[in-house]
C-alpha cells in the first residue's frame, strides 16, 4: 500500500489531561487510519498511487467529479491529521518564539491579539474544518478552512493546525469547542514546529 498511517509522534497518554488517550485512540486509530486506508482504495492502479500527498492535494483540488472530490478529501486529511500531530507536545503551548514570534507579534499585535483570533477563527468556522496559521508570502494569515481544506490549494505555506471537527474535541470537551481551542493554544502547540516549518519556507523563498 502507497500510503501508511504514520505514528503519532508522541505517547498517546502524553497529551493528558488537555487531549485523552482515548480521544487519540479513535482520532488517530480510526478516523486518521479510516482516510488512509480509504485513499489507498481510491488511488489503487491510478497515477495518484505514486503522487505524494500534497502532490494529490494540488492535482485534485477543486474538483468536481465525485471520485476526484473523494481523493481529494482523503489525501488532505490524511496529510492534515499528520500535519496536526506534529503541531502538539506534551507541555507544549504559550508564547511562540523565534522568528515566528516577532512575525506574529508585526502581524497580529500581542500574542494575546493573536490567541483571541485563533481561538475567534476557529469557532467561527460553521460545521467540520480546519483553523490555520498560515504563511502568504511574508505575511501570515489566520484561516479556516471547511472539511478537508488546506491553505496550500491557495498557495499559502502552513505553519500550525488545529483539527476543529467535533471528533477532535468531543470526547475531552463535548460541545465546548472554544474551550478545546484554549487548551491546544495554552497547554499543546509545539512552537519549535511551526518555527521549523516557517523557517523551511524562508529558505526556500
Ligand atoms: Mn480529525
Amino acid at each position: 500500500m502507497p500510503f501508511a498511517l504514520p505514528p503519532l509522534p508522541f505517547d498517546k497518554a502524553a497529551l493528558e489531561p488537555h487531549m485523552s488517550a482515548k480521544t487519540l485512540d479513535f482520532h488517530h486509530g480510526k478516523h486518521h487510519r479510516k482516510y488512509v486506508e480509504k485513499l489507498n482504495e481510491l488511488t489503487e492502479g491510478t497515477k495518484f498511487a505514486k503522487m505524494d500527498l500534497t502532490e494529490i492535494i494540488r492535482e485534485t483540488a477543486g474538483a468536481t467529479d465525485k471520485r476526484m472530490v473523494d481523493i481529494f478529501n482523503n489525501a488532505a486529511q490524511s496529510w492534515n491529521h499528520t500535519f496536526f500531530w506534529h503541531c502538539m507536545k506534551p507541555q507544549g503551548g504559550g508564547r511562540p518564539d523565534g522568528e515566528l514570534a516577532k512575525r506574529i507579534d508585526d502581524s497580529f499585535g500581542p500574542y494575546d491579539a493573536f490567541r483571541k483570533k485563533f481561538v475567534e477563527t476557529a469557532k467561527g468556522r460553521f460545521g467540520s474544518g480546519w483553523a490555520w496559521l498560515a504563511a502568504d508570502g511574508s505575511k501570515l494569515q489566520i484561516v479556516a478552512t471547511p472539511n478537508a481544506g488546506n491553505p496550500l490549494t491557495d498557495g499559502k505555506v502552513c505553519l500550525l493546525t488545529c483539527d476543529v471537527w467535533e471528533h477532535a474535541y468531543y470526547l475531552d470537551y463535548q460541545n465546548q469547542r472554544p474551550k478545546f481551542v484554549e487548551a491546544f493554544l495554552d497547554n499543546l502547540v509545539n512552537w519549535a514546529w511551526a518555527n521549523e516549518q516557517w523557517e523551511a519556507e524562508r529558505k526556500a523563498a
